[in-house]
């Protein structure tokens, strides 16, 4: 026999045991993005690779080693989207939703990087995306700062996590600090690493985002770019910083936050935990006032955040958290055929009355004991049981399955009823 194809190395398959989590974070983070007035847009997966290169920056860990960019039949290179921040200005600008307008927008679903797999790092990997345009003003990096807050403690994760934030200026303060950042560098060039060393020509900012420890200590001991913020940036933080405190969200300054990625200014953030190794940051974003400009629109102030979703549902898992259940409520099984057929007319009209009820038919037949097991296997809390007895009595009998309760024989004109109320319960 041929040997079984498997996924691509990278690329996970999410199986239904991991769906409760998924599904709950899937809810509560589009639920607050609701409340909060946010529109949801869905964009493509591909791209024009052109698109990355020119937002992202060439010179970044994405560009250079990470997207998967082929050419497609026609010869134009493509690329699948390694974030979405460039797709969504890309969007914005072709159908005119950021010109002279403030947007809220956000859009989810998988990004690919070719990264080394590992805990909390895959090539398929799933995001949630919020960008606002046109808003210039601090409100707004407080808003969507307290807005993750609330998607985080609405999880049970804020015990969890901790924010940082910087402020990366604007073109000039950061030109003035990497002059200083270059003679540091070049001081101390024996210690840099060879991707450092590299960037040291193309752009050395990026040597603060390494992730190799060796370079820790050097990098601690740079220039900072907080030293140079200008007036404008230093005043737009300080307002930042103070509505953060106002609504007593705690944060910590780390001035080397600078953020993988070459469209941010002013205010960058991330929300980091210690519970999942390396791979701590499940939430990152920052203003980056200049992008939709670049990409050939009007000038448009913007500041947006990305959430990983594979690394909330690993921090879920890890710190065992209560996550809503997604089995059925009811198994619904039927003992010979007349009682099949009935059962199967009762199990639609409670469909009918109790929208919201998840309820499983047994299907394929079965004795009693197979189809309770079936019914066991399911999750269900309850099992709903109609054999030739019950059919000629008119009767149903509703079985806890989880709970320590009788069974209660229903008279079939109340099933509906018992069975509300049985929802009702936790
Ligand atoms: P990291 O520092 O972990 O490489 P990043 O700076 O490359 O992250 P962003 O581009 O800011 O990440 O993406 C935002 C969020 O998306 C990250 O904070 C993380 O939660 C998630 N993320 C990024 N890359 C991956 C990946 N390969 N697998 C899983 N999640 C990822
Ligand atoms: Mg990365």
């Amino acid at each position: 026999m041929a040997k079984g194809i498997q996924a691509i190395r990278g690329m996970r398959d999410l199986l239904p045991a991991d769906m409760a989590a998924w599904q709950f974070v899937d809810k509560v983070v589009s639920e607050t993005l609701g409340a909060y007035g946010y529109e949801e847009i869905r964009l493509p997966i591909l791209e024009k690779t052109e698109l990355f290169k020119r937002s992202i920056g060439e010179v970044t860990d994405i560009v250079e080693k990470e997207m998967y960019t082929f050419d497609d039949r026609n010869g134009d290179s493509l690329s699948l989207r390694p974030e979405g921040t460039a797709c969504c200005v890309r969007a914005g600008i072709e159908h005119g939703l950021l010109h002279n307008q403030q947007r809220r927008l956000w859009y989810q679903g998988p990004m690919f990087r070719h990264e080394r797999p590992q805990k909390g790092r895959y090539r398929q990997f799933y995001q949630y995306g919020v960008e606002t345009f046109g808003i210039a003003s601090a409100d707004i990096d407080i808003e969507l700062i307290v807005m993750v807050r609330r998607m985080l403690h609405k999880l049970g994760l804020l015990p969890f996590v901790r924010l940082e934030i910087n402020s990366l200026g604007d073109l000039a303060s950061r030109e003035k600090h990497k002059a200083d950042l270059l003679a540091y560098f070049h001081q101390h060039k024996e210690q840099l690493d060879e991707d450092s060393q590299r960037r040291l020509q193309s752009n050395p900012l990026r040597i603060l985002d390494s992730k190799n420890p060796a370079m820790q200590g050097l990098n601690n001991n740079a220039p900072q770019l907080v030293d140079y913020l200008d007036e404008a940036s230093a005043e737009h933080f300080a307002q930042v910083k103070s509505g953060l405190e106002q609504l007593g969200v705690e944060y910590q300054l780390n001035p080397r936050l600078v953020r993988g990625l070459d469209y941010y200014s002013r205010t960058v953030f991330e929300w980091i935990t210690e519970d999942l190794g390396a791979q701590g940051t499940v939430t990152a974003g920052g203003r980056f006032d200049s992008l939709v400009e670049y990409l050939g629109g009007r000038a448009t102030p913007a500041m947006g955040f990305a959430m990983g979703v594979d690394r909330l549902v690993a921090l879920l898992q890890e710190k065992n958290l209560h996550i809503p259940s997604n089995s059925p409520d009811f198994f619904a099984c039927a003992l010979g055929d007349a009682a099949q057929t009935k059962m199967t007319d009762i199990v639609e009209q409670i469909r009918d009355r109790l929208p919201r009820a998840k309820l499983l038919m047994n299907a394929g037949g079965g004795n009693f004991k197979a189809q309770m097991k079936r019914a066991d296997k399911s999750g269900a809390r309850w099992a709903i049981l109609m054999g030739d007895d019950e059919l000629s009595q008119e009767k149903i009998i509703v079985k806890p399955l989880r709970e320590q309760q009788e069974q209660q024989i229903v008279a079939l004109a109340d099933v509906f009823n018992v069975c509300d109320q049985l929802l009702q319960t936790n």
